[in-house]
């Protein structure tokens, strides 16, 4: 009798190497390996970690910049059953640490990057191992020397499309980061909801948005090894070479968030370079302005745009390249097996053309947050539908357009900062009595993090020396970027800071309170 094929990550790997062995995989920094190769150093790193403890259910880190050993591990976790658990290179010391503990890593591996924070820090950690990419000062084992000594792992653990296979820590509105659990089964129908619309990918695809991200992972990274495509990854976006890149590589493929494309169009290669390759750039993780979408366009670039969240892994609408000409505000129609749904914030759904609250159900949505419980009624009730906490509206055509956050979220550069998070911090400098972050709109990061600050009677604070605190403290893309300094906060009479007040003060470039 037939039993059905399992859904799971290394079934997928598996097939993909039987068909295309002699085919390139990965190209990174002048070297390229075959998915015969690649299959083999996922399996002997799988030895490795087996032979150190890691077990079904073990929680996997990779901390680092993008690297074909992040993909490695990935797929060593799931040789294993282990839980793959990437983290933002970007993150101090103390968030870093926070993430580690609280997922329980089992072992970590970190790259070049990221080892004077882990040197740093790892007293203070649960993990069980640490394994060094790229890091050839690090006292901890060397990732390439353990590749080299093992044998492939022939045997894999089965697991089920329910089973966790990532946790991706996204921060939430109470400060504290939350692990959202993505199954195997979730990462699959990520990629067939798209896939059956349109399969935009084609042959060659660029990795430039970074791995620890959704967006890098699953709709660059991963879409192109379940393709058997032939992929590009860059350690790091950079606009000269990921213009270079395409014309070189004859890329077919790309996913950029906004600031990316801004930066690419505003190269001084951008209208040089022969970018007839590509059949799909795709853009998603923030609001697109129309003029950079009619940029591209102008290039002769089929401009795909993707909205989602980590919690939807990530699709849920898409803009297709031909839609985008008629409706390039419109983040898109939902993907196949995928249900949006516009709702009043108590679950009922609002008349067409209305603004609601984004609401999402599908194979797609999360299992929930990493043993937060609470968290995860919050967002998902028990029929399956998830909150987004963004605001939008659907038109009579079906497009779907995303107006405001309902949640209190900056997006800068394609990253999330959520302000409690950076006002806690900021909560510790002597200076600071009161404040509040929010997000003003800025052409280069599409929002710039900003400080409303109420400073103590006798004390003074320029922005250099807020960001000199916050160096260490929070990540980079986290510490403000503008400060405005008042006399009070506007509260509404429960106390609430009212930062759509502040917003709209503060909204043109020259702004005083
Ligand atoms: P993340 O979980 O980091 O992927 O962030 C998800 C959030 O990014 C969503 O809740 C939206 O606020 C925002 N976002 C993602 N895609 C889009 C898009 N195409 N247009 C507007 N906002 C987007």
């Amino acid at each position: 009798m037939y039993t059905h094929a399992a859904i799971d990550l290394t079934s997928i790997l598996d097939s993909v190497c039987l068909r295309n062995a002699h085919k390139s995989a990965i190209s990174f920094e002048g070297k390229t390996w075959t998915y015969s190769e690649f299959d083999t150093r996922c399996r002997r790193l799988a030895r490795y970690l087996k032979q150190h403890g890691v077990r079904k259910g073990d929680r996997l880190g990779y901390a680092g910049q993008n690297h074909p050993a992040f993909l490695e591990t990935l797929f060593a976790a799931a040789h294993l059953g282990a839980i793959f658990v990437p983290v933002n290179y970007r993150l101090s010391g103390p968030e870093l640490t926070y993430i580690i503990n609280d997922a329980g890593m089992h072992t970590l591996i970190f790259d070049g990057f990221m080892q004077a924070t882990v040197e740093n820090i790892s007293a203070d950690l649960c993990t069980q191992g640490l394994l060094a990419v790229d890091a050839p000062a690090s006292p901890h084992p060397d990732y390439e020397q353990a590749i080299e000594d093992n044998h492939p792992l022939l045997e894999t653990v089965p697991v089920s499309a329910q089973d966790v296979a990532f946790i991706m820590y996204t921060s939430g509105t109470t400060g504290t980061p939350k692990g959202v659990m993505l199954t195997h089964g979730n990462i699959f129908w990520n990629d067939l909801n798209l896939r059956l619309i349109e399969d935009i990918y084609g042959e060659v695809v660029l990795t430039c948005c970074p791995m620890y991200h959704i967006a890098g992972l699953n709709c660059a990274a991963l879409a192109a090894i379940f393709r058997g495509a032939h992929q590009h990854i860059h350690r790091m976006f950079d606009p000269g070479e990921t213009l270079r890149t395409i014309e070189r590589e004859k890329v077919s493929a790309l996913l950029c968030v906004p600031a990316m494309l801004l930066f690419m169009s505003q190269h001084e290669e951008f209208d040089t370079t022969n970018l007839s390759s590509v059949r799909a750039l795709l853009s998603g993780g923030a609001p697109v302005p129309p003029a950079l979408i009619k940029r591209y366009q102008q290039r002769g670039l089929p401009f795909y745009q993707v909205y989602g969240l980590t919690e939807t892994s990530p699709y849920a609408l898409m803009n297709l390249a031909c839609d985008t000409k008629t409706h390039p505000e419109a983040a898109g129609k939902p993907v196949i097996f995928t249900e949006v749904r516009i709702t009043d914030g108590k679950g009922r759904e609002v008349p067409t053309g209305e603004q609601g609250e984004i609401c999402i159900r599908g194979p797609n949505v999360m299992s929930g947050y990493w043993n937060k419980p609470e968290a995860t009624t919050e967002v998902l009730t028990e029929d399956g539908w998830f909150s987004s906490g963004d605001i939008g509206y659907c038109d009579d055509n079906g497009f779907h357009y995303i107006s405001d956050r309902k949640k209190d979220m900056v997006i800068s550069g394609g990253e999330n900062v959520y302000p409690a998070e950076v006002e806690a911090v900021l909560y510790q400098h002597e200076a600071v009595q009161e404040v509040a972050i929010l997000g003003l709109p800025d052409d280069k990061w599409g929002e710039a993090v900003t400080a409303v600050l109420v400073v103590k009677t006798g004390t003074e604070i320029t922005l250099e020396s807020l960001r000199k605190f916050c160096d260490g403290k929070l990540a980079r893309y986290k510490i403000p970027l503008r400060l405005f300094v008042v006399d009070e906060l506007p509260r509404n009479p429960s106390g609430k800071v009212l930062k759509y007040v502040l917003r709209e003060r503060l909204s043109s470039p020259s702004a005083q309170v």
